[in-house]
């Protein structure tokens, strides 16, 4: 603890820091070098620090930059992944998301979220509460750290008391059930720091934009330090490719059985709006208009959140944007379950996207994608890793270290 608390208070690890930290990087041997410093490699890198081994971690932009910024910003299980029979998805989810109350409640705050039973709707009070039950034994009762509450089922009345600006839509009543809101970016932040602090040596703004090789293995990769303009390089025995979208960029060669490309990148936007505007009580679920599926409308203190959307993205990763079309689906959808919701483009704050890094599956729709994560690795010894969630970082830099 004593070592901890030194380490802790004497790492300074700070832009002023930058010349020095690049010097450790280019004179030190590492154990993993991780490229990318989304959630993933983030928490790869506080992993294997915790495990004792030497570790260096490559971001060509700012930490969480990429889509670890850009998310619903929900630690939650994926309920909905429950109607594709991903049930073991579903238990790692839940299971890190109860991992992540525990160790990091100060980052974790948890939302009532609220599935109605809608007028026009399909899904029935016996589907929605058996989908609940499922979802909350799948880890709370194997599992030891547990979520807030199990889902208790409202009839119609005690539903429109509780969220009185949808009142003309409920249909036979609703479940309230609990997942968390997390700040994304602030998470891959403070998961880098843990690294930090136990050993690691971390620095943004270095681009790999080449690997060392001898004998046809990787040994190293050469990084152009973007603020300085100049080139260095780092040696380690292990090479972790965690740039999210950006894998396909990062792999030389594709084993076999692996897609390529490897990513197929959809994006999702969310529109932000004061509360006032529509006062949701709860995160409730609600679906598009124009689209067969579901999205939030998420409480964040003064603030609510909507979204997300899934469409196919072809465009620069670095900078996607919100299209009149998302606004206009995401808008138009809540106004029809919140009818006095007062929202248009005279009054939206502000808008974003991420884009997903979905492991490519042929044939199937941009929603019915798994968000299972893979670990593979070339035949020049790159580990890769890809898909995934901020939710199940932990897990997925465990199974990465364990492979
Ligand atoms: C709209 C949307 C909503 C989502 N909502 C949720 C949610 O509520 N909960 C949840 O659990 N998950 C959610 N997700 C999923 C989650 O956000 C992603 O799975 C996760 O952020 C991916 O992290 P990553 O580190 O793999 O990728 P990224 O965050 O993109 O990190 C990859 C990094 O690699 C860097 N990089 C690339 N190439 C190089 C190079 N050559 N050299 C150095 N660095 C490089 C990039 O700059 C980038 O920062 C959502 C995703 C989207 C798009």
């Amino acid at each position: 603890m004593e070592d901890l608390a030194k380490k802790l208070f004497e790492k300074r690890w700070n832009f002023k820091n930058r010349g020095t930290i690049i010097i450790k990087l280019q004179n030190t041997e590492y154990d993993v070098l991780i490229i990318g410093g989304g959630i993933t490699g983030a928490g790869i890198a506080r992993e294997a620090a915790m495990r004792g081994l030497r570790v260096g971690l490559v971001e060509m932009q700012d930490f969480g930059a990429g889509t670890s910024s850009r998310s619903s910003k929900l630690a939650h299980g994926g309920l909905r992944y429950l109607a594709y029979g991903e049930i073991n998805l579903v238990k790692e989810a839940t299971t890190e998301r109860n991992w992540m109350r525990a160790h990091i409640p100060h980052l974790i705050r948890p939302v009532p979220f609220m599935w109605v039973n809608w007028k026009d709707d399909t899904l029935n009070k016996k589907y929605i509460e058996s989908s609940l039950q499922l979802y909350d034994s799948l880890s709370d009762d194997s599992q030891k750290f547990k979520n807030l509450k199990k889902y208790q089922w409202f009839s119609a009345e005690e539903l429109h008391k509780l969220e009185p600006e949808i009142k003309d839509k409920i249909g036979e009543g609703g479940a309230v059930y609990y997942d968390n809101n997390v700040d994304d970016a602030r998470l891959t932040i403070e998961t880098l720091k843990e690294a930090v602090i136990r050993g690691a040596d971390i620095i943004s703004y270095c681009k790999v934009v080449e690997y060392i090789t001898e004998k046809d293995k990787i040994i190293g990769v050469k990084c152009q330090d973007l603020e300085n303009n100049k080139d260095f390089n780092i040696k380690s025995t292990l090479m972790v490719n965690a740039t999210g979208i950006w894998s396909d960029d990062l792999i030389r060669n594709y084993p076999e059985n692996v897609p390529k490309p490897l990513i197929r990148p959809t994006k999702g936007v969310h529109l932000i709006f004061k509360r006032k505007q529509i006062r949701n009580e709860h995160a409730v679920i609600v679906r598009s208009l124009s689209q067969e599926r579901g999205f939030f409308v998420l409480p964040r203190g003064d603030f609510t959140i909507i979204g997300t959307t899934d469409t196919d993205f072809k465009g620069d990763l670095a900078n996607p944007f919100c299209s009149k079309e998302d606004a206009d689906d995401l808008i138009n959808s809540v106004k029809y379950y919140f009818p006095n919701a007062d929202i248009g483009y005279n009054n939206i704050i502000a808008t974003y996207a991420g884009i997903r890094p979905l492991v490519k599956e042929i044939g199937k729709s941009e929603r019915d994608i798994s968000r299972k994560h893979l670990i593979f690795f070339n035949k020049h010894g790159l580990l890769s890793i890809a898909g995934g969630k901020l939710t199940t970082m932990r897990k997925m830099a465990e199974d990465l270290l364990e492979i």
